[in-house]
């Protein structure tokens, strides 16, 4: 081969190269490109390897051209490989930015169920009047959930709590039916006077509707001193409703009985909605029920070393889903049970609202 042709085909190959890179834009074609012209057995590399044919004296002006036609295309090469990655990152940057003004997620921080709210407002409303809150054991022996409670073994008042009795060798360990036990746990451990109130769970084994569930919460009051009287234990109720129902709540007693008072009574708050006059919440008594209370019983002031001719205290328990119920007109037990957020979420700011505050 003489020089010319050399260059005429070198010329050649130059123009198709570059002609065929400009429509390049992505890396395996680029790729393919390279194989074709620069590679092992690329076209610029064969026609170099045909150098050795020209003659003697023009070989050295051939290969200087050879070599700058491929310094050529090696530089356009690298521009391209340059163009598509920085292409592609320009697009992927586009993809996925992100935008900065756009308002963030507020992150939801949950909040306090609403009957860990009720026992907390109870707590500090009896905390006003001098009532330490106090917790005891959900699993209980019967001792303390029946006997101490003036209610032996052979008195028909134990078939009343349909109790759930834990299977054990003696029968003697139940789940406790009330907060009940907690008044000879505190009394056996603490001299008077006492003022404590005891919220918790406790368990029955109900059939279950809209207005009885087999685990539930009630919240015990107790106080014992030299002087408690009837009298007294009204007071604590009346306050009590005030603060949970409005300031102008009266209540009413009326007797009832429970084993470890004596005497025993019910209490009711008038109702908020119709004021006495009698409507679909009240179911038209004009009265809402709010617990059972009374004189704690002698015998159960002697059963803990209390001597009843010298100390007298009262006793009150109350459902905390009641409350609740009453105050903000809740028709089904369930509701607090069944885990609905939408339920739930009602409560979130309510205990803000009542004024007592709370921290949750
Ligand atoms: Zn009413």
């Amino acid at each position: 081969m003489n020089y010319e042709a050399f260059a005429a085909q070198l010329d050649h190959i130059q123009e198709r190269a570059t002609a065929s890179l400009a429509g390049i834009d992505a890396s395996d074609a680029l790729a393919a490109w390279e194989r074709e012209f620069l590679g092992g057995k690329g076209e610029l590399t064969m026609l170099m390897r045909s150098l050795g044919g020209i003659e003697a004296g023009q070989r050295p002006d051939a290969g200087r051209r050879a070599n700058e036609v491929k310094k050529g295309m090696t530089a356009a090469y690298s521009a391209k490989e340059a163009a598509i990655k920085f292409g592609g990152l320009t697009t992927r940057l586009a993809a996925e930015a992100v935008d900065v003004t756009l308002p963030g997620r507020k992150p939801n921080i949950g909040y306090a169920h609403p009957i860990s709210l009720m026992i907390e407002e109870l707590s500090e409303i009896f905390a006003l009047m001098g009532f330490q809150t106090v917790f005891g054991p959900e699993v209980e022996t019967t001792h303390y959930n029946f006997d101490l409670l003036n209610i032996p073994a052979d008195h028909p008042a134990r078939d009343v709590w349909d109790t759930m009795i834990v299977d054990t060798p003696s029968d003697a360990i139940v789940m406790r039916t009330h907060t009940s036990p907690m008044q000879a746990r505190v009394m056996e451990n603490t001299s008077p006077p006492v003022r404590v109130v005891v919220p918790g769970r406790t368990y029955r084994y109900e059939a279950q509707d809209a207005s009885h569930e087999w685990m539930f919460h009630q919240l015990e009051g107790l106080a014992v001193d030299k002087t408690i009287r009837m009298s007294d234990l009204k007071g604590v109720l009346q306050e009590l409703a005030r603060q949970l129902f409005g300031p102008t709540r009266r209540i009413r007693f009326r007797c009832d009985f429970f084993p470890f008072v004596e005497p025993g009574v019910d209490f009711a708050v008038d109702c908020a909605i119709c004021y006495g006059k009698g409507c679909r919440v009240c179911k038209g008594s004009g009265w809402l029920e709010m617990g059972g209370a009374g004189m704690v019983h002698p015998n159960v002031l002697r059963g803990v070393g209390i001597d009843p001719e010298v100390y007298t205290g009262f006793a009150f328990g109350l459902g905390v889903e009641r409350m609740l119920m009453m105050r903000h007109g809740i028709n089904d037990v369930r509701a607090f049970a069944a885990n609905d957020l939408r339920f739930l979420a009602e409560f979130a700011s309510f205990s803000a609202h009542a004024g007592r505050g709370s921290s949750v």
